[in-house]
């Protein structure tokens, strides 16, 4: 039996991993749990899982949730560093890393130096850290499996991420919804609230990557992870529109042939790919009828999304544009949750704060979070003359 611990299992691809978890008892136990403050469903799931551990970042609710969990044998411990030992644990197969953000990029890279199986979901840690991150994956024997549907589906595209299938490969294409915006008028942005921003079409999601996925940057930050993952120019990536969120994503060998992954706009089909491979279980997500759905694809819209243009923009730049673009979207999404800016003033953050950070390599861990809290520095800066 395979031993997970799973970074963020309050979040939605927490749950939807327990969920898979759940529907495959004989092959899985839950080795820790691990979310930020959430004790009241960290308490529920610490109950139906009966991990070996249960970690919460904010230390004060830790000691709440030791205290509730006092008839279990759950050991409950609190804060960063915590977060980092359960990912790393020696019993530990395999690491869902569902953190959202850049506070997930510690106790995944713990895992990664641990050489677990890391099932990435946790994008933005790979965009700050870049080949970093990569080089580490590689030093250490981790095994690093994409669980963003898009690059779960270009994965499996490539017969498992085989070097040898991606040899004739062409181009990448990942696929995108367009998020909910796709047909408003762009003279319509500025007055979106965040509860429009979070209402996606296809995709149940947290608050934060429903915003990226309104503005579009979630498919800039996917381009950039997509480099990153399979080691290509950025130019060879195109992304492609597809309203109905059926095709996942989709490589073009050179012949001519596209090969392209399809199923049901359901996290759990990934989750699965992720724990079982090289084999196949379960998701218990339904069928796909293909006989009951129109595909579309159109081109993106640069204009209307500046994000990803700005995305698109930096794409071949040196990594300190990937984690300025990284902090300073994070600083806006938040800001913008709180009704403290405008739908359109993410955008307008993100390239100020880029303009003032030089363009540069970055060499260690370390130097990555020192340009990441310049960044969130810069970005605040900017916030408080608009507020
Ligand atoms: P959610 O907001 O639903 O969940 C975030 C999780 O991270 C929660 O468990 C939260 O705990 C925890 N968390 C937040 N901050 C910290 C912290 N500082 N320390 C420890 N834990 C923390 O996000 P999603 O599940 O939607 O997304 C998670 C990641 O997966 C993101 O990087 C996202 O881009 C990526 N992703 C998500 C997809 C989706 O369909 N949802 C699809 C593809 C990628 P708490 O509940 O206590 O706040």
């Amino acid at each position: 039996m395979k031993q997970v611990t799973v970074l963020g299992s309050t979040g939605t691809i927490g749950r939807k991993t327990l969920a898979v978890i759940k529907a495959n008892p004989e092959r899985y136990g839950v080795f820790a749990l691990a979310a930020n403050t959430n004790l009241e469903l960290l308490e529920q799931q610490c109950r139906l899982f009966k991990p070996q551990y249960a970690v919460l970042r904010d230390k004060s609710s830790a000691l709440e949730l030791a205290t509730r969990l006092s008839d279990l044998t759950t050991t409950v411990f609190g804060g960063e560093d915590s977060l980092c030992d359960v990912a790393s644990h020696t019993e530990v197969d395999i690491v869902m890393a569902a953190i959202v953000g850049a506070a997930g990029l510690k106790p995944t890279l713990e895992a990664v130096r641990g050489g677990k199986r890391v099932l990435l979901a946790n994008k933005e840690a790979l965009v700050m850290s870049g080949t970093l991150f990569i080089s580490e994956v590689n030093r250490c024997q981790a095994t690093l499996l994409p669980i963003d549907s898009e690059h779960n589906a270009i994965y499996q595209c490539l017969a498992n991420g085989s070097k040898e299938y991606s040899s004739g490969v062409q181009r990448l294409i990942l696929t995108g919804s367009g998020g909910p915006f796709l047909r408003l008028d762009a003279s319509n942005m500025a007055s979106v609230t965040p509860e429009e921003a979070c209402a996606h079409p296809n995709w149940k999601m947290g608050r934060k990557i429903s915003v990226d996925s309104a503005t579009m940057l979630n498919k800039g930050l996917e381009l950039l992870e997509a480099k990153l993952l399979f080691e290509v120019p950025a130019s060879t990536i195109d992304i492609m529109i597809h309203p109905e969120s059926i095709v996942h994503s989709m490589i073009e060998y050179k012949d001519g042939s596209i090969i392209a992954h399809l199923g049901n706009p359901d996290m759990r089909i990934p989750i699965a790919h992720g724990l079982a491979w090289p084999e196949r279980i379960s998701s218990s997500v339904s069928a796909l009828d293909l006989s009951a759905k129109d595909l579309h694809f159109e081109d993106p819209d640069y204009a209307k999304f500046p994000c990803l243009a700005i995305a698109r923009e930096i794409a071949e730049e040196p990594q300190s544009h990937f984690i300025a673009l990284n902090a300073a979207n994070e600083i806006a999404v938040e800001l913008f949750l709180k009704e403290l800016i405008s739908f359109i003033d993410i955008p307008i953050i993100i390239q100020e704060v880029l303009e003032k950070t030089k363009a540069e390599e970055v060499n260690t861990i370390e130097a990555v979070l020192e340009l990441d809290r310049k960044a969130r520095e810069l970005a605040l800066e900017r916030i408080s003359q608009i507020t």
